[in-house]
């Protein structure tokens, strides 16, 4: 058998290039490999590549086909390769199992390394933004995306600890490093929960920005929070739990915190605790997060009080679940339960009698005149979660921005940034709501700045490189962008119209006003047809987009009450003279004298979003796309129905098309003949001419047709992956 001795090919971890002390190994044949290579035969070299697939999916032969793409994904998920690129984006696959590659030893590895150089890892990702931050003063963004479940918190957890432990640290750099660090616990603690798709869901949309100073140490950091999922505090589905604090609280709190604060051991005891029925959860340990939450409240600066002030409120919300009412024969609320008021009462510094009216009665102020209506039990229960759901997503926001206080760097001016988003997926359900139409309009808009930014920085590269090449046809997902956030007649301004309008406006109102208004458009789809005839499909309270990702059904049962999202004002006014000072802050008595409407919850969202795409287009992107494996969480197994519709879905195939339609393949001129020299007699063992001549007689020498290369500024782009396996194969026969 014939010996090769390799230094480097760029076409996958068959070989992997020179190792500093021996640390890198080679994935086909496990060996070590030493400062000069590694030695392994021809026969593990060419399985090695039937075996583990591509480590760049431009390199697949046959590039436009789905099989193809996903035999190689599964070829290398079996081998535990979890990553793969697409040109420069990471497509990672959950799996499910702690494997070795996030050790100190593998940061090193990734370290300053080119992308291309080592197999394919989250932590290339994160060292190629900070590399291109650094060397070209650009800020960077990463964007995770991915359904639920597919590791998109893990993936942005992965890179902040990358930076956390490669960049360069002086003491007060280390304090906003742990802060960064610590940030994540409790935020997943008071933002994440048990869902049926995922033990640790953010129940949140989450963009963090990371800054860095001139010497590309970690300075500062600054978190933006979207529409945090409030009906979980509520009310869960069955088989999903509400937020992790409350677990945490009740399984790991000290017996004294527990007293004071008037909770029983018992998670069971709580109505806001019970609805899912799932108080306890395998993979999860309450009472150990507890410890971890609560020392990295301090870490992040959080003193006692406020520590305290924070449970107070925590414990309310609980307390606040238990509140029941009698008075179902007379039609007007009473409440049944004073423990729980005196609790409340005790908790959160407010007059008990006052709270009792306030969850019982409805005041409206007409005509500059105070009007006070009894509620009914139905009412006043729908108060009661409304107080609940704005208690608790008002503290999420207060502790969002004392993060940020604790994070914001007051000495350095105009640092660099690396942003990473990590924002939930596309979501389908057997129902779906309010909640997923936004998430689902949120994905849209990701989407479509994913096209134009990656076609664009495609196109950018042929110009600087002065290549001309022909643009890919793709769907444009802004025709449902704006079917969604049009002013007046896209689906948010009619659903604003609807909450705004006296009346008779109910949900279906705005079902029917959206028939009127876009009945009519490519994407959407309702109950009535054109003639007048019904559609036997849909649900009355249905309505369908046909979004990039393919079709949803939203039930429009309550969008109307999720869209306004209104708290009584007696409630309000209660809140307001609270003693608890986050709740003072929370709730502010201008908030009582303004008597505008505040922007709706969907219009909020669009603003924010508005503001996020701003931010996510003055940087850099790189790109990470999750996928998971299959729905059971469970290791090793590789459900590809589910893996063929987030391929479809994640843009994928369009991606790689895309990447593909130009050139699969770029080197710049000094690399490409530095590998290849060797295989002209003229460029052998030195080229004493420019890079560029060196590069052009050398692919004239082997015999590169015009058609299958261009020859750029910097660079040599070869369009098809097969030349320059060719040209790697004669390398090895040589
Ligand atoms: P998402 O944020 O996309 O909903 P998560 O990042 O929370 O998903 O991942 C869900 C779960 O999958 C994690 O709690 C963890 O158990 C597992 N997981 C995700 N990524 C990895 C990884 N790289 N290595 C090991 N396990 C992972
Ligand atoms: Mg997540």
């Amino acid at each position: 058998m014939m010996e090769l001795r390799i230094q480097l090919i760029p076409t996958g971890e068959i070989i992997m290039p020179p190792g500093k002390n021996g640390e890198n190994y080679c994935h086909s044949c496990t060996k070590a490999v030493g400062s000069d290579g590694v030695r392994i035969t021809m026969e593990s070299a060419l399985t090695a590549r039937d075996r583990v697939g591509v480590q760049d999916f431009v390199l697949l032969e046959n590039f436009t086909s789905e099989a193809a793409f996903i035999e190689n994904l599964r070829k290398r998920f079996k081998e535990n390769l979890i990553y793969t690129y697409i040109g420069s984006v990471l497509v990672s696959v959950n799996p499910y199992k702690d494997l070795e590659i996030y050790t100190k030893n593998h940061m090193e590895r990734y370290r300053g390394v080119n992308f291309y150089e080592v197999s394919p890892h989250i932590y290339a990702v994160a060292d190629n933004s900070y590399r291109s931050m650094r060397t070209e003063r650009r800020d960077q963004c990463i964007l995770i995306s991915g359904e639920s479940g597919a590791g998109k918190t893990e993936a942005s957890k992965k890179i902040l600890q990358y930076y956390a432990i490669t960049c360069p640290a002086s003491d007060q750099v280390q304090t906003v490093k742990d802060r960064l660090l610590q940030s994540n616990p409790v935020l997943e603690a008071f933002g994440n929960a048990k869902t049926l798709r995922n033990d640790n869901s953010s129940r949140f949309g989450k963009y963090m920005d990371i800054q860095f100073d001139f010497k590309g140490a970690p300075v500062g950091g600054h978190i933006l929070n979207y529409l945090l999922e409030k009906s979980r505090v509520v009310h869960q589905n069955h088989g999903e739990r509400n937020f992790h604090i409350f677990y945490q609280l009740i399984e790991g709190g000290e017996e004294d915190l527990l007293r004071r604060l008037g909770l029983e051991k018992n998670p069971q005891q709580y109505q806001y605790l019970v609805k899912g029925n799932c108080p306890k959860v395998s993979s999860i340990n309450d009472r150990s997060d507890w410890k971890v939450v609560r020392k990295a409240l301090t870490v992040i600066g959080f003193n006692d009080d406020e520590v305290e002030e924070l449970l107070n409120i925590i414990a309310s919300v609980l307390h606040l679940g238990n509140i029941q009412f009698g008075g179902e024969d007379s039609g007007i609320a009473y409440i049944t339960t004073d423990t729980q008021i005196k609790y409340l009462s005790r908790l959160l510094g407010v007059d008990g009698l006052v709270l009792k009216e306030a969850l019982t009665h409805k005041k409206i102020i007409a005509k500059g005149e105070e009007l006070i209506s009894p509620l009914n039990l139905e009412q006043a229960a729908s108060a009661r979660d409304a107080l609940s759901k704005a208690v608790y997503g008002r503290t999420f926001t207060w502790l969002v921005n004392k993060i940020n206080d604790s994070l914001a760097f007051k000495s350095y001016k105009n640092p660099s940034v690396i942003g990473l988003l990590d924002i939930y997926g596309f979501e389908v359900f057997q129902h779906n709501s309010f909640e997923q139409f936004c998430i689902n309009y949120c994905n849209e808009k990701l989407q479509q700045l994913f096209i134009e930014l990656t076609l664009k920085s495609e196109q950018d590269e042929y110009e600087a490189e002065g290549i001309t090449w022909e643009p890919v046809q793709y769907f444009n997902n802004k025709i449902i962008c704006d079917l969604v956030e049009e002013k007046f007649k896209g689906i948010i301004s009619i659903l604003d119209e609807e909450c705004l309008r006296p009346g008779d406006a109910s949900d279906i109102t705005f079902l029917e006003k959206l028939e009127d208004t876009v009945g009519g458009h490519a994407h959407l789809t309702t109950h009535k047809l054109a003639d007048g005839k019904t559609r036997k499909v849909m649900g009355r309270e249905e309505f369908r987009l046909l979004h990039y990702a393919g079709e949803v059904n939203y039930n429009v049962n309550g969008f109307l009450d999720k869209n306004n999202d209104l708290l009584f004002r007696n409630l309000k006014e209660v809140m307001c003279m609270s003693e608890n000072t986050i709740l003072t802050q929370c709730f502010d008595r201008v908030e009582l004298k303004d008597n505008k409407r505040p922007e709706t919850a969907a219009t909020q969202f669009k603003n924010s979003l508005a503001k996020l795409m701003e931010i996510l287009m003055s940087k850099e992107p790189s790109y990470v796309r999750c996928i998971k494996p299959n729905d059971a969480k469970q290791a090793g197994r590789f459900d590809e129905v589910l893996i063929r519709h987030q391929v479809k879905y994640l843009g994928l195939m369009e991606n790689l098309r895309v990447r593909r339609a130009g050139f699969a393949y770029r080197r710049r001129y000094e690399i490409f003949l530095q590998r290849y020299k060797s295989l002209c007699p003229e460029t052998w063992p030195t080229w004493e001419g420019k890079q560029v001549d060196g590069v052009s007689t050398l692919v004239k020498h082997l015999g590169y047709k015009p058609e299958e290369y261009k020859l750029g500024r910097s660079k040599i782009f070869i369009r098809f992956p097969k030349t320059l396996f060719a040209t790697e194969d004669a390398l090895e026969t040589r």
